[in-house]
């Protein structure tokens, strides 16, 4: 395989980071009707780092392409992964159900083979299911390498060092493409889209294809039974000194 990078950005339709999410009245998910939705931080990160191989080095990029599994208004995170800077795109139109992490990286595998891809960069998680999943599963599937919470990325011909972000440190990992990277929160800061380029993107290609062009069962594995909202925090205490902190403290036998 030629170690030019065919780079495939798998970009997530999610209910934006900023809105604090409400529980709906079945109490079985998060209410979306009449919420912004906006691309999956993480997704965000992941084709960043993608447009910052391609500037560091113009010969190392030969194409990035992002694909969105999701309802037919997924067509504009992908219009937002245009204008930043994306070569092409793919709505794989699957309406309003959620679809889980496994049959998302059947399909996801499925375009790697059609866009000929040798690097897979996901986001680590999605903020709505924080399911932690797909980039796991999908390398899995290809039985490619994988370099999950990624701080930092470089490429040398075929050979790949990934910094990951672990508990209390760093670890560095070195694998030869094709392989898959899942980013964390720290390895970049993604740009915005300029109003020219958001223009610009609109002639730039959409491929639109449904679930049934994959042949991919979609048929749900796992029941949500119930999600709760945290119990509310009780007024905090002011005291006015050591002693009487402790005395409080004691109160409440947490001493
Ligand atoms: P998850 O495993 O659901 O937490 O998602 C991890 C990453 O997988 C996301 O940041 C995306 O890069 C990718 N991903 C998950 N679901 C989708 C989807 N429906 N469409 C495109 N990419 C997805």
């Amino acid at each position: 395989m030629s170690s030019k990078l065919r780079i495939l950005v798998p970009i997530k339709r999610v209910i934006d980071f900023a809105i604090k999410p409400r529980i709906n009245k079945a109490g079985t998910g998060v209410e979306t009707k009449g919420v912004k939705f906006s691309m999956n931080p993480f997704c965000d990160i992941a084709l960043e780092e993608s447009l910052r191989l391609r500037e560091n080095n113009k010969d190392l990029v030969d194409h990035i392409h992002a694909v969105s599994i999701g309802p037919t208004k997924a067509q504009d995170v992908l219009r937002t992964a245009l204008a930043k800077g994306a070569d092409s795109t793919t709505l794989v139109d699957v309406g309003d159900d959620e679809v889980e992490p496994l049959a998302v990286a059947k399909i996801l595998k499925k375009m790697v083979e059609k866009q000929n891809s040798n690097l897979v960069i996901l986001g680590k998680q999605a903020i709505d299911d924080d399911a932690n999943q797909t980039g796991q599963i999908l390398s899995g599937l290809l039985d490619w390498p994988q370099a999950t919470n990624a701080s930092k990325v470089q490429v040398e011909g075929d050979s790949v060092t990934v910094t990951r972000e672990i508990d209390g440190g760093s670890g560095t990992l070195r694998a030869k493409l094709p392989m898959v990277i899942t980013t964390d929160l720290r390895l970049n800061e993604p740009r915005y889209a300029s109003l020219p380029n958001i223009m610009k993107a609109k002639k730039k290609p959409l491929e639109k294809l449904k679930a049934s062009d994959f042949d991919v069962d979609l048929t749900k594995r796992v029941e949500t039974l119930k999600v709760e909202e945290p119990p509310a925090r009780q007024a905090g205490v002011r005291v006015e000194s050591v002693d009487e902190l402790i005395s409080k403290l004691k109160e409440i036998k947490a001493l």
